[in-house]
């Protein structure tokens, strides 16, 4: 058996011609969505990837605001900004690259963003409301798998979903939503033992580990949708995920690759929330005042 490849560089480029439209729309009638970057440093990775944002908010029409300080930065100045964007009128989304270096300290950042803006998800209002079952923001890496298993016709409820990594960004967030369509979740973690007596058991094995070749053939059920999150730069040169991808390939039912997996899923998934919370703008909703959430 050969699985079917997921293929989310194109389920990314479906999806951002559909956002790039709402955005025309939106900017059309007077409520333009704009996401603000902010950089701290120049650890080459984030760069990377702040560059993939920007890109994608051109690509979507998305005003983009950079802003880049250095790595030395007092944490005083970082949180001035955000409070200025905070307050900024035309600023739907504010974003800022981690990780931070270490004298930041993190829980203030990510508290000091308006949670009307927190187009990560990772405010702790955004997480709480994830736990009850309710988000505005979703976190966009576990968003866009999310979009991917809907793509693929994957069926989450009653399902058998292990995911392996249990950090704030991926794996908890990913168990959360899960979750709340209804599988039965396992999380595995570093400390987990025997990490193949969960892994087998999974219809939707999820892996966001940061460890190239984790998973192996064995490990996985025959026929299971298999989603590498993992991104490797190897001492080559090339990436790769933490999946076995060309043994796995050969047992699972369906795959993603590294590169062109979950990846242009995470970037586009920051668009979808910029709209959406350039829509909230408009419609004048602020987070305290919707009771939506209370109704999960
Ligand atoms: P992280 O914060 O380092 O968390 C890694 C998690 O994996 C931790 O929970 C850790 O367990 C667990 N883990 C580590 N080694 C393990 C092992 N041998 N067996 C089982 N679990 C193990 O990393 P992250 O930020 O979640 O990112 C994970 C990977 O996804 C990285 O490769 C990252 O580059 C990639 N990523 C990709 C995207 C995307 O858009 N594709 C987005 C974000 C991250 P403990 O909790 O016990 O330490």
């Amino acid at each position: 058996m050969t699985a079917t490849i997921i293929d989310g560089k194109a389920v990314a480029k479906v999806l951002r011609k559909k956002y790039a439209q709402e955005v025309a729309e939106l900017s059309a009638a007077g409520v333009a969505p704009g996401l603000a970057v902010i950089l701290v440093g120049d650890n080459p990775a984030s760069r990377l990837y702040v560059g993939n944002k920007t890109r994608a908010c051109q690509e979507c029409g998305v005003r983009s605001h950079l802003q880049v300080f250095p790595a030395d930065v007092p944490e005083f100045d970082v949180l001035q900004a955000i409070g200025k964007l905070n307050q900024h009128p035309e600023i739907d989304g504010i974003l800022v690259q981690l990780p931070l270096p270490a004298h930041i300290d993190l829980r203030k950042v990510l508290a000091a963003i308006d949670v009307d803006k927190d187009v990560d998800g990772f405010h702790l209002y955004n997480v709480g409301a994830l736990v009850v079952g309710n988000t505005i923001f979703p976190p966009c890496t576990p968003f866009g798998v999310q979009l991917l298993l809907d793509s693929a016709g994957i069926e989450v409820e009653g399902k058998n979903a292990v995911i392996v990594g249990a950090s704030n960004i991926v794996g908890k967030p990913m168990a959360l939503m899960l979750l709340q369509r209804e599988a039965t979740v396992t999380v595995c973690h570093a400390k987990t033992r025997d990490l193949a007596q969960h892994t087998i058991l999974a219809d939707i094995l999820i892996v966001a580990a940061g460890r190239p070749g984790l998973i192996t053939a064995p490990m996985v059920r025959q026929g299971a949708c298999v989603i590498d999150v993992g991104i490797n730069k190897l001492p080559d040169g090339t990436t790769v995920g933490d999946v076995d991808f060309d043994s796995v390939k050969e047992r699972a039912g369906w795959i993603t690759p590294v590169p062109g997996g979950v990846g242009p899923m995470t970037v586009t998934m920051l668009i979808a929330n910029t709209i959406r919370s350039a829509r909230r703008r408009a419609a004048q909703k602020t987070y305290l005042a919707d009771d939506s959430f209370w109704q999960a």
